[in-house]
């Protein structure tokens, strides 16, 4: 790997309404000084390139900002204590007087499209990782139920529990199918908004349904943190928020359907 990035927009106070970020950059001849606040952005205390996003003072359009790592005034300190996720970094940003010379300026963009460019590539690739984490909490709380007995016979025998891996390996199935088509069309240029949105939402709710059903076909192991179940089940958590949430998909989706924005 010869770097590692790091892209912030979301703010303590801002997370789905993203348009009123506060973080504000300011012409000063040759550099910008930025000044602000990020919360959540993955990698930012060990990125060499941040991407921040913030208004510029004079226009009020918003623009991302490559900050180099070292730069005097950003402070980016890891997230603790979160119940998921608990291997990758999140962090907080504080910018203090960041200085970043014109040229790292990324866009001239009066809005959120380039950002929705972005987006658009990165749902499908966390409805495939819903899909890994799916595969994984199915096939865990398969073995388990095969291998378990209770009443003399593997629990995998009860017809009430073979109902659940029926639906679990159908929301698998569904997932596959549903991730490829919008990868393939993501490949074409032919992937609109609402697509990626959608394959986000939908592998996000099922995966979700999966890792509760895993956990539960677990019984009392299932909230132990030596089954991995437990760790998808919380890991599932936060990606049904990350890259926009069910809600904001909804949104997006619908939007496209009608025409009508329920977003600002
Ligand atoms: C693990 C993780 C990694 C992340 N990585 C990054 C990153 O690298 N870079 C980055 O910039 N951000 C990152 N984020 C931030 C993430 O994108 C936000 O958490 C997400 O967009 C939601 O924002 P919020 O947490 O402020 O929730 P809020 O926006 O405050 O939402 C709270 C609730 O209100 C609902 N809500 C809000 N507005 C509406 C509406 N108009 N209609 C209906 N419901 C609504 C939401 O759906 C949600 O249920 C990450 C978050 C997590 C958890």
């Amino acid at each position: 790997m010869d770097a590692i990035g790091a892209f912030g927009i979301t703010e303590p106070a801002h997370g789905s309404d993203l348009n009123s970020i506060e973080t504000v950059a300011v012409r000063d001849g040759d550099f910008y000084i930025l000044n602000g606040t990020k919360k959540w952005v993955g990698n930012a205390s060990v990125a060499d390139l941040s991407i921040i996003f913030a208004k510029d003072e004079q226009t009020g359009q918003i623009a991302g900002f490559v900050v180099e790592k070292g730069t005097p005034g950003y402070d980016a300190r890891p997230i603790s204590k979160k119940i998921a996720v608990r291997s990758s970094i999140q962090a907080d940003i504080r910018l203090t007087d960041v200085r970043v010379p014109v040229e790292n300026r990324l866009t001239e963009g009066s809005s959120f499209r380039e950002v929705g460019e972005v987006l658009k590539g990165v749902r499908p690739m966390v409805a495939w990782q819903a899909l890994g984490i799916a595969t994984g909490a199915y096939e865990a709380a398969l073995d388990y139920t095969l291998e378990r007995s209770q009443f003399g016979r593997p629990v995998a025998a009860f017809q009430l529990v073979q109902e659940k891996l029926a639906d679990m390996a159908g929301a698998v199935s569904s997932m596959r199918l549903m991730t490829l088509r919008a990868s393939r069309l993501l490949d074409d240029g032919r992937l609109t908004h609402g697509g990626a949105s959608l394959v986000k939402r939908d592998c996000a709710r099922l995966a979700r349904r999966v890792c509760r059903d895993a956990r539960d076909l677990l019984g009392g192991n299932g909230i132990l943190l030596d089954h991995d179940v437990a760790r998808h089940f919380a890991d599932v958590e936060a990606l049904y928020t990350y890259e926009g949430t069910d809600h904001v998909q909804s949104l997006l989706v619908a939007r496209e359907i009608t025409g009508l924005s329920a977003l600002k």
